[in-house]
């Protein structure tokens, strides 16, 4: 069984009516990219780079160790893109508590991800320039996790514009076009969709966290957990709203969170539109054995069952059929 599996990571990720979908790899440590690579990944749609930042035990890595890091990451890759999301600590995760910086503080709806960042310039520009530095060696580029403002996204843009200038002065090599990204990760985000569109180079959907803040549960917390549901007709809606606006402007759309991973919902992805998407590495050949038997025309057309059901009964009988 494991055997047959690891057989598919030789074939091209197809469809049966021949819709090529793109998987990517999340990853947590630079050296988790070797296992990406083997299991047949085409770059890395998510990079934690808070990892790096999250060791209790030693200071913030300078922007020296960082560009190591990351330059180790897309030396692995080979030329393939490497989606650096910039540092996403606060809520769960925790900075280094040797770290003399503004705290993030614990709560989903604090300062966390771009928000601390962005109260961080001179932190935020570091990281900036030593992924800008990884970008003269491969295909490293910018994603900036929970944007919600238009405010944070010309501030972030106006920082990243900086870090370019800086390095320019330093005579340092960078891709001057590298591409930013932004996560859709909140639904003020979603529901305003041509803001992002217009200023970024690609989007990529941040299930995890909009499924928390659309549902108002805390995904850390336990007692509301059996509410966390991704089968939620507002999150369905939600997703299908995000890939089709996407589309139709022609910019890229990926789905990050767990959601990508889970084989049970690949079926489903599909038919809402999704084509590219990024997962721990140990699910790429489960999803991608779903994708090589799934028929996109055919799911496409039973997904508006779905999104249309409201009541519970509805619901799972159109899933049915668009799993059958
Ligand atoms: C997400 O929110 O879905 C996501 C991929 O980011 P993280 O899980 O790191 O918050
Ligand atoms: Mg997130």
């Amino acid at each position: 069984e494991t055997h047959k599996l690891l057989e598919l990571k030789y074939s091209p990720t197809a469809t049966v009516d021949q819709v090529a979908i793109e998987l990517l790899a999340n990853i947590e440590l630079p050296e988790d990219a070797t296992q990406a690579i083997d299991l047949g990944a085409i770059g890395v749609g998510l990079f934690r780079s808070e990892f790096l930042f999250m060791d209790r035990h030693q200071a913030l890595p300078d922007e020296e160790q960082q560009y190591q890091e990351y330059r180790r990451v897309v030396d692995l890759m080979h030329g393939l893109p490497v989606n650096i999301r910039t540092i996403d600590v606060g809520a769960d995760k925790a900075l280094g508590a040797s770290a003399d910086v503004s705290q993030t503080g614990t709560s989903p709806l604090g300062l966390r991800a771009i928000r601390w960042s962005l109260t961080e310039p001179e932190i935020f520009l570091t990281q900036l320039r030593a992924i800008l530095r990884a970008s003269a060696h491969g295909q490293a580029r910018i994603m900036i996790p929970m944007l919600a403002h238009v405010r944070e996204i010309d501030e972030t843009l106006r920082l990243i514009e900086k870090a370019k200038q800086q390095l320019h002065q330093r005579g340092q090599a960078f891709n001057p076009n590298i591409q930013v990204g932004a996560m859709i990760e909140v639904p003020a985000a979603a529901l305003v969709l041509p803001l992002f569109i217009n200023r970024f180079d690609y989007l990529s959907i941040g299930t995890n966290d909009l499924i928390q803040y659309t549902l108002a549960i805390d995904r850390a917390d336990h007692a509301v957990a059996h509410l966390y549901d991704p089968l939620h007709p507002a999150i369905l809606n939600l997703l299908f709203s995000i890939i089709d606006q996407a589309k139709r402007a022609n910019i890229p759309v990926a789905v990050c969170g767990e959601m990508a991973g889970d084989p049970t919902m690949t079926k489903l992805l599909l038919g809402l539109g999704l084509t590219d998407f990024s997962m721990h590495f140990s699910q790429l050949l489960l999803v991608k054995r779903e994708i090589l038997k799934a028929d996109v025309g055919l799911l496409k057309s039973r997904v508006m069952a779905v999104l249309q059901a409201i009541e519970p009964e509805d619901q799972a009988q159109a899933l049915e059929k668009l799993m059958a």
